[in-house]
């Protein structure tokens, strides 16, 4: 379509001419997965007798980087919160805030990244919103998405979750949290670890077909706080200790060098693409070879296992199986990764 301007104007927030200009500029770039009929809200037929919700809103720092972009995470952040909970993702929401002086190109590329990611991941977009602010009011753009999906089957949950269950860990640690840092700070890194960047409801739907129902018990995306805020949050919830074998943790070479450079532990640093998985012990070998046969899953290994041992504790155990504590991080957590 023809545009007015080439950059986001204050005007383009103030409901007049110029914002129907930009709500149809999204509406044709996100093409066949937007099906929002621009009323006041999305009335949807809802099959089943629970639905999924939530809700991320999406900051990242750059919001380009290097295998993706703010758009890309908006969508997979928001799928894979849905997707663990057993539910399948099927309508998401889209909330732009816009700084004056974004380049129509840029969001051009967020939108078709929306686009793409949502093809992947088979959702559709219902209705959205945009607001424009002043510039230095926002960081270029900033995204808010809702999702709801459905249970086709029955939903996880934490409290599942007991004493001798494996924890599984699909992918490799650390590596969106360093690509990023590696481009803020100039570190050269950040075109050998690539972001994990990725919607994992495929490869849950194949996890879930591959294993007995009831043998996966819980599962949460390994994303701000790192894989130490999951586990402190289940070892929490159950006042159980859990396990990890610190040889067993996934963590490519460089990521390790970097994350030493950057004085920062793979541990607490974000994934996007990444799941923490509670499951029954029997079930963990078809687990892994259905994890290992996707291109998301393909680094899956088992990772540690919830003990009988009272009080909440996050226990690392080495090579020589000496155990130490995992303190939880406390409000040191590096801001912008999502
Ligand atoms: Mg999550």
């Amino acid at each position: 379509m023809t545009l007015t301007t080439q950059r986001i104007q204050l005007d383009h927030g103030t409901g007049a001419t110029l914002s129907g200009e930009l709500v149809e500029f999204i509406a044709q770039t996100l093409g066949d997965v937007y099906v929002g009929e621009m009323e006041d809200s999305a009335i949807l037929p809802v099959e089943g007798t629970h639905i999924a919700m939530t809700t991320d809103s999406f900051v990242v720092d750059p919001p380009f980087f290097g295998n993706g972009d703010i758009g890309k995470i908006a969508v997979c952040g928001t799928v894979n919160d849905l997707a663990v909970s057993g539910a399948s993702p099927r309508y998401l929401t889209l909330g732009l805030i816009l700084e004056t002086g974004l380049p129509f190109d840029h969001l051009f590329r967020v939108l078709t990244s929306v686009r793409e990611t949502a093809r992947e991941a088979n959702v559709q977009i219902v209705c959205g919103d945009t607001k424009v602010v002043r510039a230095g009011e926002a960081d270029q753009l900033y995204l808010n998405t809702s999702g709801v999906g459905f249970f086709a089957r029955e939903p996880l949950r934490m409290d599942s979750v007991r004493p001798g269950d494996s924890v599984i860990l699909s992918g490799m640690l650390g590596n969106h949290t360093v690509h990023l840092l590696s481009i803020r700070e100039g570190l050269g890194f950040e075109t050998r670890i690539l972001s994990d960047c990725a919607p994992l409801n495929t490869l849950i739907d194949r996890l879930l077909a591959a294993v007995p129902a009831g043998s996966i018990r819980s599962m949460r995306d390994v994303t701000r706080g790192g894989l130490s805020a999951v586990l402190h949050e289940y070892a929490g919830k159950l006042d159980k200790g859990i396990v990890i074998e610190e040889p067993a943790l996934p963590i490519q070479h460089e990521t390790a060098m970097a994350a030493d450079m950057l004085g920062i532990n793979p541990l607490h640093c974000a994934n996007e693409g990444c799941l923490a998985i509670f499951i029954d012990p029997e079930a963990t070998a078809a687990a892994l070879a259905a994890l290992r046969e996707h291109e998301y899953g393909r680094h899956a290994v088992t990772i540690g296992e919830v003990t009988a041992r009272d009080g909440a504790a996050v226990i690392l155990r080495d090579a020589a199986g000496r155990e130490s504590i995992l303190q939880p991080l406390r409000g040191a957590e590096l801001p912008r990764l999502c």
